[in-house]
């Protein structure tokens, strides 16, 4: 039985979060029902709450109730987790002064919005000092913090408990050398496909339904999620009862709108598998965006852009869209299946998405540890692109400036992207073990198996294991570029014939 000391301390832990997660209510509010003239007054409640949740943390009595419960040392694995998770969070939280923490706020509110208007005009040296700020003040955070080898491991902690920039960049360096001659060998392969198919004009509410019945195949819970309309899709909420998907639509881009949503259902079905007994407790939320990005990029494209997918799949799209009436299962699976390097990352295919993770995951490394200068990143990022990618940047907008992450101060948030896309690949090959039927599954349109599969093995743990261990603990192996590799190879090898 837990102890009365630590039935206060979850308590208040339930506090911090709860009041964190009306936050998230009302960021998707912002981006989805909000009138135009509430941003002010927006701005402000999101301020309040965050103080309020930020000041119930560093609070020094609940510092006191965590060295208590600590002292308790309670073996019990679901105790032994949230007191473990709490301590790493306040830690981070307790070194960063008001001060400090406010003067960020203020410079990413700023930052932003120079940010929005260089990247519209291509104006880098709007965005520069904004940049520079932004560097010098997540450089103090990182000091504050502490670390053992650099900078970027305290800010990158964050987003990936435990993980370390040498670490990652060995496992980045392992993927790049078996990447970059896998997409030579796709771009100069005999087979091309038929790309013209994806520019058929399907109307925005026929996708909207098309994509609804995808998700609730899925096993999307619609009485405890809902989508809607944004210009960036993402995936929020409140408690695994409340989770707010939301999509975009281009009518001459069926598949922007289609492999959105099921990218973002999946970090959905992650919220809504977590156990609501644990709600607002490190046991109940989720283990890394890395992890999180994994369960996304899982059902985007390990399921939703396979050849099984559309064997059921294919008769339903062309009932909704008669445009594609005479696509036949060949030409769709090949034409959702294009790679192309490309200079957007948001619009890249998944065999170069990594390189464009890697590119800028090398230019912030080097950014916060001062030994890259401000004013050369765009040079320095038109160099990297044409290593990794082949291709020169026609401008900053479609360069460095294309993304919104430095704008926010999120540095050491990119590398999670890439590795969602290895860790997919690496639980999709044990779901396969583990139910041998999987694909026969997939191409019925049974996709809950696989639903079932990822709660048990990865959803109703919450924070249990960090990252590493989990994939351990799921796969048998430590975390790898191997399977993604594996599944890419298998899969574009016959579809290109190279
Ligand atoms: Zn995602």
């Amino acid at each position: 039985m837990p102890s009365q000391t630590y039935n206060e301390f979850i308590q208040r832990v339930k506090d911090i979060n709860l009041a964190a997660s009306i936050e998230g209510i009302l960021e998707w509010d912002q981006e989805t029902y909000m009138p135009e003239k509430g941003a002010e007054t927006r701005a402000a409640q999101l301020a309040l709450i965050a103080g309020v949740s930020h000041e119930k943390l560093i609070d020094p009595e609940f510092g006191h109730l965590l060295e208590k419960v600590e002292r308790e040392a309670d073996p019990d694995p679901l105790v032994a987790t949230n007191v473990r998770e709490l301590r790493r969070i306040y830690n981070r939280k307790v070194k960063l002064p008001t001060a400090l923490v406010q003067e960020i706020a203020r410079t990413i509110a700023l930052s932003k919005e120079a940010w929005t208007q260089a990247r519209r005009e291509s104006n880098f040296a709007h965005f520069a000092p904004h940049l520079e700020k932004l560097l010098d003040l997540k450089r103090q955070v990182a000091e504050r913090i502490g670390y053992k080898t650099e900078p970027y491991d305290a800010l990158m902690d964050e987003f990936e408990p435990g993980a370390r920039a040498a670490g990652v960049q060995s496992v980045f360096e392992g993927l790049k050398a078996d990447l970059v001659p896998l997409v030579q060998a796709i771009k100069t392969a005999p087979r091309q496909p038929k790309t013209a198919l994806l520019e058929r004009k399907c109307p925005q509410a026929a996708q909207a339904a098309f994509g609804r019945r995808v998700v609730e195949t899925m096993a999307f819970d619609f009485a405890a999620g809902r989508i809607d309309l944004t210009t960036h899709p993402f995936c929020s909420g409140a408690s695994p009862d409340d989770v707010r998907l939301t999509n975009r639509y281009d009518e001459h881009y069926l598949p922007m709108s289609l492999f959105g949503i099921m990218h973002e259902a999946g970090h959905g079905l992650y919220e809504q598998g977590l156990l609501v007994e644990h709600m607002h407790t490190p046991m109940g939320m989720s283990v890394s965006l890395g992890i999180h990005e994994s369960q996304s990029r899982m059902w985007e494209n390990l399921v939703g852009r396979s050849r099984a997918f559309w064997v059921n799949w294919l008769a339903p799209l062309k009932a909704a869209f008669p445009t594609l009436a005479d696509a036949t299962l060949d030409d769709w699976y090949f034409a959702i299946n294009t790679v192309r390097p490309s200079f957007i990352r948001v619009e890249a295919d998944e065999v170069t998405y990594n390189l464009h993770i890697m590119l800028r995951f090398d230019l912030e490394r080097q950014m916060i540890a001062g030994k890259l200068k401000i004013k050369d990143v765009p040079a320095a990022w038109n160099d990297t692109f044409r290593q990794f990618l082949g291709l020169t940047p026609p401008n900053d907008a479609e360069g460095c400036l294309q993304d919104i992450h430095w704008s926010m101060g999120i540095f050491g948030y990119f590398p999670t992207y890439a590795l969602g896309n290895l860790y997919a690949a690496q639980f999709f090959d044990a779901a396969r073990q583990a139910l041998p039927d999987l694909e026969a599954q997939i191409a019925r349109g049974e996709l809950h198996p696989l639903r079932e599969w990822l709660r048990e093995n990865i959803h109703r743990h919450g924070q249990r294991y960090r990252a590493t261990e989990l994939v351990e603990r799921v796969t048998g192996q430590p975390p790898s570029h191997r399977s993604f590799i594996e599944y890419l190879t298998r899969k574009y090898k016959p579809l290109y014939g190279f």
